[in-house]
């Protein structure tokens, strides 16, 4: 897979809230840790916000901007603001209506500058950052060109990222409250962005309908 259209996004994002909507009710369980128990309705509202925003743009920038602003005024919260931020940043980093492997690459990359703009956690800290950034790493450290093994390569770094978070401690948000408690089980954040990264892997992937 050489090159990624407005269309194939949009499928992404469709397989990304099938795989989240299945796991809704455990992301929901992950956050009541430590929070109020509300990711995995949250999560899967922002996604069905980003699928509808994403509907009239015929370009990736204009999408992407699309789905950034639709997430931010159709759900409230942080995961509003950190998915809405990343689209937003991916958005800055591409120009046209299609994007190459190399473009790909700078697009998530912007990504992750939009969501920076908006949290100043890092990997340790026990958050989406530790599912995001290590994807972020991967993909772009990559010297492949296809873009359905630069996404397998984010998702594998986003998952082992989420799995890390298990023997975290909560260094971040409201979370950092429960100290102690907050260790032994995965931050419900990295969680759902690494289920997001694994749906375009397998959108994309060699198993893809
Ligand atoms: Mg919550």
């Amino acid at each position: 897979m050489n090159t990624i259209s407005t269309d194939q996004f949009r499928a992404m994002l469709q397989t990304a809230l099938t795989l989240v909507r299945e796991k809704e009710s455990y992301l929901s369980q992950l956050d009541a840790v430590t929070g109020d128990g509300d990711h995995g309705t949250a999560i899967v509202a922002a996604l069905n916000a980003a699928i509808t925003a994403s509907e009239a743009a015929t370009d990736l920038k204009a999408m992407f901007n699309d789905i950034g602003f639709g997430i931010m005024l159709t759900t409230s919260g942080s995961t509003s603001t950190l998915l809405g931020g990343f689209f937003l940043g991916m958005a800055e980093g591409i120009e046209g209506a299609e994007a190459d492997a190399g473009q790909l690459k700078t697009m998530f990359k912007s990504g992750l500058a939009g969501v920076s703009k908006n949290t100043k956690a890092a990997v340790g800290d026990k958050t989406m950052m530790d599912a995001l950034m290590p994807a972020v790493t991967a993909m772009t450290g990559t010297e492949s060109e296809d873009i359905a093994e630069i996404l397998a390569a984010g998702a594998a770094a986003a998952r082992k990222g989420a799995e890390a978070t298990i023997a975290m401690k909560a260094n971040f948000g409201r979370a950092r409250n429960y100290g102690e408690r907050s260790i032994g089980t995965m931050d419900a954040g990295a969680s759902s962005w690494a289920t997001i990264f694994e749906a375009f892997a397998r959108h994309t992937g060699p198993s893809a309908k």
